[in-house]
């Protein structure tokens, strides 16, 4: 276990942050309780991706709020359609179903998939195929068919049902597909994993595998989606058309949890009233902010922006020559730097990072995330670039150190 300076007696220890307590936020920048200034290179996982405290979405949030904020499913509220539309509009999708976690869509993905399987295939017991390395959240179902031990050890029995194969390897799909399966479940680009980048035309395939086979591709793209790729959406890359996906993080525009499952009508269908729901899900506060991040997006050009600064951060990123740095990966404004572990984890370089003014985080105990704001301006991108190359020049000076990897965990020095 790391810092615990700052910890509460009262909190579960199911995190372990970084030694920084922060108080205020704005745009892409962070300040603690000393009043010192850093720039996040993390924004929160994608779920700050309009930066903190936007105008536009605070504005939305304290106006609607004095409105109209929950009053339930069990009426209509007047935020909802405009909301789902403006979903359907962008993903080219027919229907939304809207929730809060990210987790929640991913269930809702699953439990249409099953019974689009069962209702429209005349599937008995319906199987989806699912990728090494994913991440789809925390609920029973969804760490069922994670291949992460720490996200499993102690949480069984666990939900039947998923078939995993490697990630990006279009002939292992095809292969493991049967007369069970109703659908592919997948991430674009494995945020969690480390940022994987699968191989060029893996997507388009995966659409053409499905149709042969008649299954379900179902896409999440609660991290890569709505900008961050430089593309509103990482399927729109190989224009494919999914028959689902799921969206949240940055639909929140950083202020709430607000996530949706979007699908073609025939999958959406399966739904009926009663089969499936949320308290919060589809709020109007929810609703209203969700949609004013959307049009942010737009009117901001943001996704333009991910995908010009984003060339930026990988062409510096790429041009760094450095023994500490072994691999740099990602697209737009989202790169995984892999740390050779001879010289530091990912957690220690992240630690020296932040000592300097940048915020990131850790992946897998060798990935570095650096996936700012996406209304970062380049002048703090370019700083908080330098201070990484900063940091990779300390460590390789410092040289090799003595950590050993077991089981494929670093233990520090
Ligand atoms: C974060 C994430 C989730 C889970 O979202 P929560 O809001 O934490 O439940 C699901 N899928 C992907 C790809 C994610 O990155």
């Amino acid at each position: 276990m790391g810092f615990s300076g700052f910890d509460s007696p009262c909190c579960a220890r199911n995190y372990d942050p970084l030694p920084v307590m922060l108080t205020r936020g704005s745009g892409a920048y962070l300040w603690d309780v000393a009043g010192r200034r850093y720039i996040d290179m993390m924004s929160a996982y994608s779920a700050v991706s309009l930066g903190h405290a936007h105008p536009r979405i605070l504005a939305k949030l304290s106006e609607q709020a004095h409105r109209l904020a929950v009053p339930s499913r069990a009426y209509y509220n007047d935020r909802l359609g405009p909301f789902l539309e403006a979903l359907c509009m962008l993903t080219g999708l027919d229907a939304a179903l809207p929730m809060n976690s990210g987790a929640e869509a991913v269930e809702t993905a699953i439990k249409a998939a099953r019974r689009w399987g069962q209702r429209v295939k005349g599937v008995a017991s319906p199987e989806i195929i699912v990728a090494e390395g994913n991440f789809h959240g925390r609920t029973t179902t969804v760490i069922s068919f994670s291949s992460e031990q720490e996200y499993r050890d102690g949480f069984g029995p666990f939900t039947p049902g998923f078939r995993a194969v490697p990630f990006g390897d279009l002939e292992a799909t095809r292969a493991a597909i049967s007369e069970r399966t109703v659908a592919v479940l997948v991430e674009p680009i494995q945020g969690e994993a480390g940022v994987i980048v699968p191989p060029r035309g893996w997507l388009a395939g995966l659409r053409r595998l499905c149709d042969e086979a008649r299954i379900l591709l179902l896409l999440d793209e609660i991290q890569s989606g709505l900008g961050r790729t430089g593309a509103w959406f990482a399927y729109q890359h190989e224009n494919v058309l999914p028959d689902g996906v799921t969206l949240g993080k940055a639909l929140g525009g950083g202020v709430l949890p607000v996530s949706a499952f979007v699908a073609r009508r025939e999958v959406m269908d399966v739904f009926t009233p009663g089969s499936h729901g949320s308290t919060f899900g589809g709020n109007a506060l929810a609703a209203a902010v969700g949609l004013e991040a959307l049009n942010v997006i737009r009117e901001e050009n943001l996704v333009e922006r991910s995908r010009t600064l984003g060339a930026h951060l990988f062409d510096r990123l790429h041009a760094i020559k450095s023994p500490v740095l072994a691999d740099v990966r990602g697209l737009g404004l989202w790169a995984g730097a892999e740390i050779q572990p001879r010289f530091s984890s990912a957690r220690t370089f992240c630690e020296r990072l932040l000592e300097k003014g940048v915020l990131s985080s850790a992946t897998h105990h060798t990935v570095v995330r650096l996936a700012p704001p996406l209304v970062i301006s380049k002048a703090d991108l370019d700083w908080a670039l330098d201070r990484f190359e900063e940091v990779l020049r300390e460590l390789e000076r410092a040289g090799a150190q003595p950590s050993v990897v077991a089981d494929g965990v670093l233990v520090e020095p």
